[in-house]
């Protein structure tokens, strides 16, 4: 029997394993020198000016909904096809979940469909746009931001699948996802299946100096000591919290397998790539499409995402084969949670049949050739049969 083969799973070195030692003999669990560090170091490789690290992608959106306003009446645009976070972070504040249908080449939320979306409302009805840079493929945010702009929006862009990923703008200029050069706040996952493992653990990175600020207040229970903010000041010990925030820290020692994990980034990035292309050119011959990569784009391929008519015949197939794929999305909007707002089948139907036909496959740095060939023929005598 062959060892099981997930779609996605973290990959621990020795050096990791060091890494996370050394802060638990040190002197700080959490709140130590390593956040900072990781935050740093984050930041520089995204290219964006702030980095704020924090207790999970989840947590983080959150706090970047609350950071930019977002309360019971404000209404915000996502993608049906995303995990469910990128809406919920919405509804923690008390705000209204809208969608658009996505792009039928890309996957990603569809440009036209949320021009035409917010043209259908007046000004002022919508505040924001999170678009999902969705299996590793950048959103063109530059045209996104255009848009937003237009309509007084502000973007979180969820980049949860994409650290290392870029797309070239119109001045030719290569954009980083998470940059900050376009969207107001970016947000990255830390958990296992994701680029950068950290346990639990995410990361917000910004431009905005301001949100940066009141972002580090929210991480921990909306508390400063910084002197020129404080309204009374009886001594060394003294804080005020200010706002209501919460506990959304990360661990130092979660901060250092981050950061551990962070120095591999690029050569895990050029694995997924290779494995990229390895699905892409077994399966040309078999009439399976490759996901699209636009031009001058870097995709991150956090998901290999096929399309086939017989999906469940195949997923199951290959589970009895010890190849365990997933579905990547049940679209949001038909989550019975969601449902009770309204939204129905049939609301969404570019995203209801990229879903009725998906399979993401296994892909991770981790993923041996022996074993991607294994998936592989194993796909193809499904075919064939
Ligand atoms: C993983 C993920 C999240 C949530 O991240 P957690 O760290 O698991 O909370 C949000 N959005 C997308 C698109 C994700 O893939």
């Amino acid at each position: 029997m062959i060892q099981p083969i997930p779609y996605g799973r973290q990959n621990i070195t020795d050096e990791d394993i060091q890494a996370v030692t050394e802060v638990l003999r040190g002197e700080y669990l959490t709140q130590g020198p390593k956040i900072a560090e990781l935050e740093s170091a984050f930041a520089a490789y995204t290219g964006a000016q702030y980095a704020v690290a924090i207790s999970n992608g989840t947590a983080a959106l959150h706090l970047c909904a609350m950071a930019l306003g977002v309360q019971e009446g404000t209404r915000v645009i996502t993608t049906p096809i995303t995990f469910a976070a990128s809406a919920n972070c919405v509804r923690y504040c008390g705000g209204e979940v809208w969608f658009a249908d996505i792009d039928p080449d890309t996957f990603t939320l569809s440009l036209e469909k949320t021009r035409a979306l917010l043209e259908s409302k007046p000004k002022g009805f919508f505040s924001g746009i999170i678009p999902v840079d969705f299996a590793g493929l950048p959103v063109n945010l530059e045209d996104f931001r255009a848009l937003a702009d237009e309509f007084g929006c502000w973007i979180i862009e969820d980049a949860c699948h994409a650290p290392g990923g870029s797309f070239t703008n119109s001045a030719g200029e290569s954009i980083s996802c998470g940059s900050g050069t376009y969207a107001d706040l970016a947000i990255f996952s830390f958990h296992p299946v994701k680029h950068i493992a950290a346990g639990e653990g995410g990361m917000i990175t910004t431009n905005n100096e301001s949100l940066y600020k009141h972002l580090l207040r929210l991480r921990t229970h909306g508390i400063t000591r910084e002197a020129d903010l404080l309204t009374e000041n009886h001594g060394g010990w003294y804080y005020e919290m200010q706002e209501l925030g919460y506990n959304y820290r990360i661990t130092d020692f979660q901060a250092a397998l981050a950061l551990s994990q962070l120095k591999r980034a690029d050569a895990g990035l050029k694995r997924r790539q290779e494995i990229a292309d390895r699905y892409t050119e077994a399966f040309a011959k078999a009439g399976i499409a490759a996901p699209l990569v636009n031009e001058g784009s870097q995709h991150a391929w956090h998901l290999y995402v096929i399309q086939i008519g017989n999906r469940k015949a195949l997923y199951d197939f290959l589970r009895t084969q010890n190849i365990f794929c997933q579905v990547h999305y049940i679209p949001v909007h038909l989550m019975p949670y969601y449902r009770q707002f309204g939204w129905n089948k049939g609301d969404f139907p570019l995203s209801e049949s990229y879903y009725e036909q998906c399979l993401s496959l296994p892909m991770y740095p981790a993923l041996t050739n022996e074993q991607q060939d294994f998936v592989i023929q194993s796909i193809l005598e499904f075919l064939q049969a």
